[in-house]
């Protein structure tokens, strides 16, 4: 993304990469799990055919199948960037960057080729990977991370997800709804620690359902393989015996493999300290995405991206992490921006809430997805909104016009009034929007905020 901005601003642009285009996003992360969680569910609508007047017959799945559409899906999309990149004259050298000095590249082509470059301007952008601490002796074929689950040449029949976050709960969600027995242990009191808990019981619930069993507020504390199967010991006196692990408790900021030290670039934490406008220490060096620490996600990456690039070449813009939204990707998805409920109050807001359930949208019920719902949270004495939650049907597409409503400052009665077509599951957001001021129109009046 900064690769193109730079050069539509006009810049002379090298893109140093020493795998695939996409980095992780396309190749070990968003991408390669959406479309596995396409194929789960597919499944699941199938066996829920019945509720819809139609029979489907001996449903089945096929794992190598599911995979390699998995792998086709992102083989289009990396070649789909590589000609983008191509079309705006961004020159790709393939290998390995280390600094020799500020502003200056040693690339190591994967046949040991070595070829310096200069720059007047660099964008460090090296992101994560999977975290592997040494205590979940990660092996890569009996304890896996998200890595080498996305390139599972079988079904387990039996998994263990350590870490309740999002990447652990899309791998759950896609596990279990193809008949994994998955169980998942998150050391916080709930799974989506940073989710407002309305939300969390919802998907909880839902999880509970598929026959996935959750300890949270529990830790692993001993794991070892033993006789085909991995023994993990939780800290709360459990002990679960699986055919696979899988460690998602967070990402490893690739800091340390580019001699950063070498130019001068401050670190911090593992993370480039940067400021707003995604400047380092050292004058023409900026950072961007995961490594930087921030909210490691792909439009974290990209918003960054297009503001360093744009600061590179004369500008002076800004990042505003405020209006991040932050997408899950389960059954019912998750979706939420700015504050929840909780976190305005700490933030000292006088609040007002409003909620709508998908139970009573009409949409909702003419797919059949009537879980969940729409919470807005707005500021009492402005009647801005200071937050939007959404669990339910198309949560993470319905988040764009909350993350607009956000970015323009509009009240919740202006966006309540907002004619939204019908029947849309959108019409959610303008009924919770309504409810903030107790005048939704099909909501039972006296029902929970
Ligand atoms: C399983 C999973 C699912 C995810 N799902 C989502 C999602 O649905 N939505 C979302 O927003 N985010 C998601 N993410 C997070 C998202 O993938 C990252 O936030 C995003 O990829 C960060 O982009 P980046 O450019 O900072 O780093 P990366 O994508 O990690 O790219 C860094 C690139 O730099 C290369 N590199 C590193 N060091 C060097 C070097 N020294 N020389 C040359 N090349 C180097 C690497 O090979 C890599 O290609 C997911 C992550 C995972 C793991």
């Amino acid at each position: 993304v900064a690769a193109i901005r730079a050069a539509q601003l006009g810049a002379q642009v090298a893109l140093i990469e020493e795998r695939e285009l996409g980095g992780t996003c396309l190749n070990r992360g968003c991408i390669p799990t959406k479309a596995l969680l396409a194929s789960a569910n597919v499944y699941e609508n199938l066996k829920e055919a019945e509720r819809f007047g139609l029979t489907a017959k001996e449903i089945g799945l096929n794992w190598a199948k599911i995979y390699e559409r998995k792998d086709q899906v992102v083989s289009q999309q990396t070649k789909g960037l590589g000609q983008l990149l191509k079309a705006n004259k961004v020159e790709i050298l393939n290998g390995r960057a280390q600094f020799s000095a500020p502003g200056t590249l040693m690339v190591t082509a994967p046949d040991g080729q070595k070829q310096e470059v200069k720059a007047s301007k660099i964008i460090i952008a090296t992101g994560s990977e999977a975290a592997r601490p040494e205590f979940l002796k990660v092996d890569g074929v009996n304890i896996i991370t998200s890595e080498e689950a996305l390139n599972l040449k079988t079904q387990p029949q039996s998994l263990l997800i350590i870490g309740g976050g999002v990447v652990g709960c899309e791998f759950a969600g896609f596990f279990a709804s193809l008949g994994t027995q998955v169980t998942m242990v998150e050391m916080l009191p709930q799974i989506l620690p940073l989710e407002d808990p309305q939300v969390v019981r919802i998907l909880a619930a839902r999880f509970k359902k598929k026959g996935l069993t959750i300890y949270a507020g529990a830790k692993v504390e001993d794991i070892k393989v033993a006789e085909g199967q991995v023994i993990s010991k939780l800290d709360n006196g459990q002990e679960i015996r699986t055919q696979k692990v899988l460690v998602s408790i967070g990402r490893k900021l690739n800091s340390d493999n580019c001699g950063l030290d070498k130019a001068g670039v401050a670190v911090e934490n593992n993370a480039v300290v940067i400021n707003k406008r995604m400047e380092t220490n050292v004058p023409g060096h900026y950072a961007i995405g995961d490594v930087t620490g921030k909210i490691l996600l792909a439009h974290t990456a990209s918003s960054q991206g297009q503001v360093a690039a744009a600061n590179a070449l004369g500008g002076r813009q800004e990042m505003d992490y405020g209006l991040i939204p932050n997408c899950i990707y389960t059954w019912p998805e998750i979706a939420s921006v700015g504050f929840s409920e909780d976190e305005a109050k700490n933030e000292g807001y006088e609040i007002k809430v409003g909620r709508f359930n998908f139970g009573a949208n009409g949409k909702a019920q003419a797919i059949g997805e009537t879980e969940g719902f729409v919470k807005i949270v707005a500021e009492a004495p402005s009647d801005e909104i200071l937050g939007v939650q959404i669990v339910g049907p198309h949560a993470t597409d319905l988040m764009a016009e909350a993350v607009l409503a956000l970015k323009a400052r509009v009240k919740a009665r202006e966006l309540g009034d907002l004619i939204h077509a019908h029947p849309t599951l959108s019409e959610a957001i303008m009924e919770a929007a309504h409810d903030v001021h107790g005048i939704s129109i099909h909501k039972m009046p006296g029902l929970v905020k």
